[in-house]
């Protein structure tokens, strides 16, 4: 199965494009969201994980306590280690079985770090949402009310945008407005389209 990785920094536009390729009936599936089903109460990893920092970790409701746990892992880097080297795996396979259970004729693969955590190894191609940084700057401080400064600290954890771009396959450039993604949307939509089908062949 054709699967397409589609990556960018925060506030360049991932999960508007992927809305789009939605739109044209193609699975798309969230690393982030496989990176919040693994941690799930009832799930192996949260108990792991809740045995190792102590069950102050957790919330009163029983999940895992998100904001309390980057503090811990972004002070120390061994716990950090340990926590990546305990979900990585389970992310990638829970992703792995989202991808396999996709009937559409491709599929996409959305993750901020698809890069930088190795998840472009699941996929046959890059392609990447682009914008200036000012544009990202604007975009996420509007959607999630965060200043600069807090953005740039998560840009500066992310890939740098021409790092980024010279992986790419293909280029979303979102600079425009989102009629204007749409139309490129729709166009590598042809071309992956032509691709699964010789793939078929
Ligand atoms: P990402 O998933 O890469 O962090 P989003 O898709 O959430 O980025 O886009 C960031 C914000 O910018 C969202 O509020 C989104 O609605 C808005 N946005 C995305 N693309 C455009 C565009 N072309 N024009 C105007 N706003 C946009």
């Amino acid at each position: 199965m054709l699967t397409i990785g589609l990556t960018g920094g925060i506030g360049s536009g991932k999960s508007a494009a992927a809305d789009c390729f939605r739109d044209l009936g193609i699975n798309v599936v969230d690393a982030d969201w496989a990176a919040r089903v693994v941690v799930q109460p009832g799930k192996p990893a949260l108990e792991k994980i809740a045995t190792y920092f102590g069950a102050g970790i957790l919330l009163e409701n029983g999940e895992l306590d998100r904001a309390k746990l980057r503090q811990r892992v972004f002070q120390d880097e061994g716990e950090r280690t340990w926590l990546e080297e305990l979900l990585h795996p389970l992310i990638r396979e829970e992703i792995v079985a989202a991808l396999q259970a996709s009937a559409s004729p491709y599929a996409i693969l959305e993750s901020p770090l698809l890069i930088e955590s190795g998840q472009y190894q699941l996929v046959q191609r890059v392609c990447v949402v682009d914008v200036p940084e000012e544009v990202q700057l604007q975009r996420a401080g509007r959607r999630d009310g965060n200043t600069p400064e807090q953005i740039r600290k998560i840009m500066a954890a992310q890939l740098p945008r021409q790092e980024r771009l010279a992986r790419a396959d293909d280029i979303l450039d979102n600079a425009g407005d989102l009629a204007s993604l749409g139309d490129q949307v729709t166009e590598l939509h042809r071309k992956y389209l032509q691709l699964a089908k010789s793939a078929d062949d």
